[in-house]
């Protein structure tokens, strides 16, 4: 008989507080994340909320649950702004590159699902894009409608979030001030908070993407897409839904909103958010046009790996404030690591106090910071190196920097320059050291560190 799945606590967005998280099904997790909107690459700061993602994903699995992730591709309907006006962002990257809305989701999932895979994330059991399900969109839509909770306007069909009492209520939305207080352009809009379900094509335009539906031809609004698909693959009620914090007061307000009128629940038991990644001057947003993306640390040499170790070493719950010199001191960080598996015999034994003590960290609400104090306490601990060896890489499980299959890079050190560490070493010998820190200086110049060690002197690219 298998044991029970170790107990662990969440903070519930719908609750506003951590508490014990209890599984619909015992032993198992359905856990749906919402994805990317395919029209350009993920910048760093969509990424951090993936690493987040897969850090709830490893603990559950870590804990002894069995969990079923499911990830949309929004590749429809998903306005230039949230609250159901401007362009489609799939037909606006269209016009950007050149290429039809289908080649751009194309390309843009391979170089999301890239990303995922140079930062280690494990991928979802089911990927499901948006375009691949507007059936099921469709029968959502005439349910609400059946229901009474639509009115059509002339661009499109709408949900009216005054007929349902508790709307907004995971994003604590105060409904009757935001009416009150609304200075924004309600349009045909009867509520500020009303959201389009099934948006109309433009009468004298044929857009790239668009499909019949009994209201007419058009797209489905950005939120039903979540909805639909969440409840096709787990289940009208199901455990987890995570997204991004901004998420909170529109995007899964409206999902919540959907399912209630369509199928009687909350879509999910608990709803977690991931804070964000904050780069101060340089404009964190897609849509800004110039953002940071993983390719632009693989421009600087940088490790993915080490940009998934600074996202762990915040809390999912505060604001990552992003730097370069952070960057460089996750460089190093990881590096270490890196060294104290490789540089240890295999055939250890799992030291138990250790990782009892980090998995403690993670079940209490993924307390990445304190799991990875954990990990260092290791390190630095006087632990049999085969022993330290086993138990980081049984931690590693969860953390995902993948540490087992790092191989270091081979580089040659120029004749000349091992022929200067030479002189340099005949110079320490002879206790000339003003020469040997010349010589120092001179290897230095030339692009490589010296580590002084127990058994001689080592070059180092720098
Ligand atoms: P999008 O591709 O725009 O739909 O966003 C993908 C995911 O990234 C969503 O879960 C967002 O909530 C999340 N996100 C957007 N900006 C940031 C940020 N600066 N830091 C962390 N997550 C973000
Ligand atoms: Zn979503």
């Amino acid at each position: 008989m298998t044991s029970p799945p170790k107990p662990i606590e969440l903070y519930d967005t719908w609750a506003r507080e951590v508490r014990p998280f209890t599984p619909i099904e015992e032993g198992r997790v359905g856990l749906y994340c919402c994805g990317p909107t395919v029209y350009d690459y993920a910048h760093i700061g969509n990424l951090r909320t993936y690493v987040f993602e897969d850090l709830l994903r490893r603990t559950l699995e870590m804990a002894g649950y069995a969990v079923r992730h499911v990830m949309n591709i929004t590749d429809v309907g998903h306005l230039t702004s949230d609250a159901d006006t401007g362009e489609d962002k799939m037909e606006k990257g269209a016009a950007r590159t050149g290429l039809t809305a289908w080649e751009i989701a194309e390309r843009y999932t391979a170089a999301f699902r890239e990303d995922l895979a140079a930062l280690n994330i494990l991928e979802p059991h089911v990927w499901c894009r948006a375009t691949d399900h507007i059936e099921e969109q469709i029968a959502d839509i005439a349910e609400i409608e059946r229901q009474g909770y639509t009115y059509i306007t002339s661009d499109g069909v709408y949900f009216d979030t005054a007929k349902l009492a508790d709307y907004g209520y995971l994003a604590r939305l105060d409904v009757a001030g935001l009416d009150a207080g609304s200075r924004v352009e309600l349009g045909e809009k009867r509520n500020p908070t009303d959201f389009a379900l099934w948006k109309f094509s433009p009468a004298d335009t044929r857009r790239q993407m668009e499909w019949d539906s009994p209201w007419g031809r058009g797209f489905p609004g950005w939120h039903i897409e979540c909805s639909a698909m969440s409840v096709k693959y787990l289940g009208p009620l199901f455990d987890i839904h995570c997204g991004g914090k901004d998420h909170i007061p529109v995007h899964h307000s409206n999902e919540i909103a959907q399912c209630e009128v369509a199928h009687g629940t909350r879509l999910a038991n608990y709803w977690l958010h991931g804070y964000f990644l904050e780069t101060g001057q340089e404009k964190m947003s897609k849509s800004a046009g110039e953002f940071l993306r993983l390719q632009t640390l693989l421009d600087r040499d940088i490790d993915p790996l080490a940009y998934r170790y600074l996202c762990l070493t915040a809390h999912y719950r505060s604001d990552l404030r992003f730097s370069w010199e952070s960057l460089d001191a996750a460089v190093v960080a990881l590096g270490r690591l890196r060294q104290a598996v490789h540089g240890a015999p295999a055939g250890g034994e799992v030291d138990a106090a250790s990782l009892d003590q980090f998995q403690a960290e993670l079940l209490n609400d993924l307390n990445s910071p304190k799991a990875i104090a954990v990990t260092w306490n290791l390190v630095r601990s006087d632990l049999d190196p085969a022993d330290r060896r086993a138990t980081l890489l049984a931690m590693d499980e969860v953390l995902g920097l993948d540490l087992a299959n790092w191989t270091p890079v081979e580089t040659t050190v120029p004749a000349e320059i091992e022929e200067l560490l030479a002189a340099r070493n005949a110079a320490r010998a002879a206790r000339d050291w003003g020469r040997a820190d010349a010589l120092r200086d001179q290897i230095h110049a030339a692009g490589f560190d010296i580590e002084d060690g127990p058994e001689g002197s080592r070059l180092k690219p720098r």
